[in-house]
């Protein structure tokens, strides 16, 4: 059976998986992103694990890599992703493929993922899909027919860049009221600080997104408005998309969903709020069977399938 390596880079960690084709991760690893250390230390840390996988498995196929857009998927640039500023123009493609020699293949993260959850979870019973990812930042993946649809160069389906309000918070993008700025973890961390500033409150600068559901869940009334209004603005994009596209499965995965069940439960309540009965009636919802693995898995699947 074929077997290719996948890398899944987010804005906080990074994940590189050796699968089969018949999706089986033979070996995996994940360490921090380190945004602020730039491109180079990370590719130096992907080579060596990759370099590792070479001596389990000298018939690697190829490499496939899904990352936050915008990318320009044809050069194999990461071009501008509004959670990894320090690769803006980063030929990640070419140095990747100058360190193996091997086909290598560039993806958008969301896509990728979309792509796994669909091939080994969903596609025998369902043709529209679309794929939504909550963490650092907010993705979306489709398919539609049975296909991934990528758009021109990795483009489509970026529903964190949504304009959800003209008067919102600013997003990475540079936009203003991005549904990324308020329903993503950085989005719903900065609203929390700042309306804790702005009661005089303390907020910790150690605080992750587990404290903020944590606070929530334990009746900390600022922590728990700021994750349902983070949850409202969320069912109103994919309310968007889901009339936009009319799928017939809505997953909802990334680092946020997974170790959130309750937010996936709040944004999945609403949703129907901002859908018309005929969507109402054909829409089917599930968090993400492929978990954390579903990025490079879909990234070495674009690499097997071609
Ligand atoms: C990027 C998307 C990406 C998402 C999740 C967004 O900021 O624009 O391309 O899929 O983050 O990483
Ligand atoms: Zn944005």
């Amino acid at each position: 059976m074929k077997v290719a390596v996948g890398i899944d880079i987010g804005g906080t960690k990074i994940a590189i998986g050796l699968v089969r084709e018949d999706g089986k991760v033979l070996k995996e690893i994940e360490f921090p992103t380190n945004v602020d250390g730039g491109p180079d230390q990370a590719l130096e840390k992907m080579i060596q694990y990759i370099k590792s996988l070479y001596t389990v498995e000298p018939n690697i196929i190829g490499i496939g890599i899904g990352s936050p857009g915008p990318l320009d998927t044809k050069a194999g640039i990461v071009l501008e992703p509004p959670n990894l500023q320090s690769w803006h123009g980063y030929p990640l493609v070419q140095k990747i493929d100058s360190a193996f020699r091997t086909k290598v293949k560039l993806i958008n993260d969301a896509d990728a993922a979309a792509f796994a959850e669909y091939y080994y979870s969903h596609r025998s019973v369902y043709s529209h899909m679309i794929y939504v990812t909550v963490s650092t930042g907010i993705g979306g993946g489709l398919i539609l027919n049975g296909e991934l649809y990528e758009g021109v160069l990795s483009g489509a389906g970026e529903i964190g860049h949504m304009s959800m309000a003209s008067n919102g918070p600013l997003c990475g993008c540079g936009k203003i009221g991005c549904l990324e700025a308020f329903s993503s973890g950085t989005g719903m961390m900065n609203t929390w600080k700042k309306k804790l500033e702005s009661l005089q409150q303390p907020f910790d600068p150690d605080w992750t997104g587990k404290d903020l559901f944590e606070q929530g869940a334990s009746g900390e009334t600022t922590a728990a408005e700021v994750v349902k209004s983070g949850a409202d603005y969320l069912a109103r994009g994919i309310s968007q998309a889901v009339q936009l596209l009319n799928p017939e499965l809505v997953v909802l995965g990334g680092g946020i969903v997974l170790a959130q069940p309750t937010f996936y439960q709040q944004v999945v309540q609403a949703v129907p709020n901002y859908l018309l009965d005929h969507h109402k009636r054909n829409i089917v919802f599930a968090i993400a069977e492929q978990g954390r693995t579903a990025g490079f898995k879909g990234a070495a699947a674009a690499v097997l399938a071609e």
